[in-house]
């Protein structure tokens, strides 16, 4: 207080304006109970405007019964000058007189006579309703959080910034095998085998560093590590969340061993109907195989017997011929050879073996098995092959499977055509892709089957199993390309393959 600053007035004069001016509620009580005294602040909360105003029985009528019993206590005890520890703060429920309900955090304290002997109490109080409603809800949202966490179907994991796992859900307890009590605080990298495990860390720090987001929103297919050591595949995707100055991360995670699982089987499926769709095309081959294996075996034949006779003949003079005869056997031999070892990589079994291949040489080793038998039937065939058609990333018995399907449709296309021209042709297309077509001149496709030429069963033939197309489209889109058929403007079909180039496909692939 400035001393050169006084104020004209009584200390009880005083004591009323801080009274008034006080934002608490404070109250007098004699040591019956009754009322004495109350401030401005404790009036407006009980809803009149005057002492006088007050209803009958203030202030035990104002109080809610449940509590009434914990305010006589505490009043007794401020009464028997109960020491300051006792005195503590306590909570009272009032009813406003407009029938608004208040809670009240309260403390007494004592109110002595001059001789020291204690009359009556003080009582002050302030209002924490809102408090507790807000401390409410917090609790009920609180709640709400763990009954999510017990119910989400996926797993859940919840991380700071510091990569610490704050919440871990039901379903996530159930995955890892940890319990939540185990697990939280610990670092999530414990979550994920190695090279995550000891680069997560560096993840966290350089997203709040730079803002770049490479899962968060995006979701990836990476792997988990169980509290056994188990290693499995699991969808993650993470959301992120601001609280205050605080950043949490939310990680969903989907258990994928079951899809992996029916994936690969899948696949061993697929794959061994495509083995079965080659066996049949190649058995539907074999007359016109034996033939072209045939033929050289024959010239073989041929010109050895003609060596020998040269050589019964006497050397001398035939050198030259005989050279010829041994010449050309060699490379008969060689051509047997080639039908033969084409034959047996196609029947083959393998797994699949994606490689960067030259597919204009793919597309000439294909022909070797496609187009057997067809020049007997009549068949020209014109091929337009750019050898720097670049590379692809594919398997080689897969694409050559679809060329050899391609090139025998064509030519059992053409059997009641009188021109039988087949074409085939790489060529380089734009969007750094190949295209493949192979043309004829045959019946074209028949109407009932357009909509249906790729789907399995689909048929017009009274032998066929119409499986042929349907495996070339899923080989086809399993090399991310795309195939389809056409009309060829002077009659027949064209089939057309576009296959990303190698570059590009291995950019996809990393
Ligand atoms: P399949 O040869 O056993 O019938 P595909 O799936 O290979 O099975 O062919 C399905 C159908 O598509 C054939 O039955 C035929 O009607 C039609 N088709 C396929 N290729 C041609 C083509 N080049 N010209 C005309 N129709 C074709």
């Amino acid at each position: 207080m400035r001393e050169s600053v006084t104020i004209d007035t009584d200390r009880q004069t005083y004591l009323e304006a801080v009274l008034a001016a006080l934002p608490e509620c404070v109250a007098i009580v004699d040591r019956n109970f009754e009322l004495i005294d109350m401030n401005q602040a404790g009036l407006a909360k009980i809803g009149v405007d005057r002492f006088e105003d007050l209803p009958e029985g203030a202030p035990l009528s104002l109080i809610s019964k449940p509590y009434r019993r914990i305010y006589r206590e505490a009043f007794e005890s401020a009464l028997r000058g109960g020491d300051q520890e006792k005195n503590l703060p306590f909570r009272l429920q009032i009813n406003a007189v407009d029938g608004a309900t208040h809670l009240l955090e309260c403390r007494f304290a004592p109110l002595a006579d001059k001789a020291g002997i204690i009359n009556g109490a003080v009582i002050t109080s302030r209002d924490i309703s809102e408090w507790q409603d807000a401390l409410d809800a917090a609790e009920q949202s609180s709640s709400i959080l763990e009954s999510i966490l017990a119910a989400v179907p996926n797993a859940m994991v919840v991380i700071d910034e510091h990569g610490h796992i704050t919440s871990f859900s039901a379903a996530a307890e159930k995955l890892f095998g940890y319990q939540e009590s185990e697990i939280l605080g610990r670092n999530v990298n414990m979550l994920m085998p190695a090279p995550h495990q000891d680069a997560h860390d560096g993840y966290i720090q350089r997203y709040l560093r730079t803002g770049e987001k490479h899962i968060i929103g995006i979701g990836r297919t990476v792997e988990g590590r169980k509290k056994d050591g188990t290693i499995f595949p699991i969808r993650l995707e993470v959301g992120e969340a601001q609280i205050g100055d605080r950043c949490l991360f939310t990680g969903f995670i989907v258990d994928l061993t079951e899809q992996k699982r029916t994936e690969a089987e899948l696949q061993a499926l697929q794959g061994d109907l495509m083995h079965a769709s080659r066996l049949s095309a190649v058995g539907s081959l074999a007359s016109a195989l034996a033939h072209e294996v045939n033929q050289p075996l024959t010239a073989i034949a041929n010109y050895l017997s003609a060596a020998r006779d040269m050589l019964d003949q006497g050397v001398e003079g035939n050198e030259p011929l005989l050279y010829e005869a041994l010449q050309e056997s060699v490379s008969e031999s060689l051509r047997a050879g080639t039908i033969v070892r084409r034959l047996r990589e196609f029947v083959a079994k393998g797994e699949i073996n994606r490689q960067i291949l030259s597919i204009a040489q793919l597309v000439e080793d294909a022909m070797t098995l496609g187009l057997v038998g067809a020049y007997d039937k009549g068949i020209t065939c014109t091929t337009n092959i750019d050898p720097d058609t670049n590379h692809v990333f594919a398997d080689r018995v897969q694409i050559q499977q679809v060329m050899v399907n391609l090139m025998r449709n064509a030519i059992e296309a053409m059997a009641g055509s009188a021109d039988k021209q087949l074409g085939i042709s790489v060529q380089s297309a734009p969007g750094k892709r190949v295209e493949i077509a192979i043309s004829d001149t045959g019946s074209g496709i028949d109407p009932e089957m357009a909509d249906k030429l790729f789907h399995p069963f689909a048929t017009t033939k009274g032998g066929g199993m119409g499986l042929g197309l349907s495996i070339c489209r899923t080989i086809i889109e399993a090399h991310e390309g795309t195939i389809y058929a056409e009309p060829n403007p002077p009659g027949g079909t064209i089939f057309r393959i576009f296959l990303l180039k190698a570059a590009e496909e291995q950019l996809n692939v990393e």
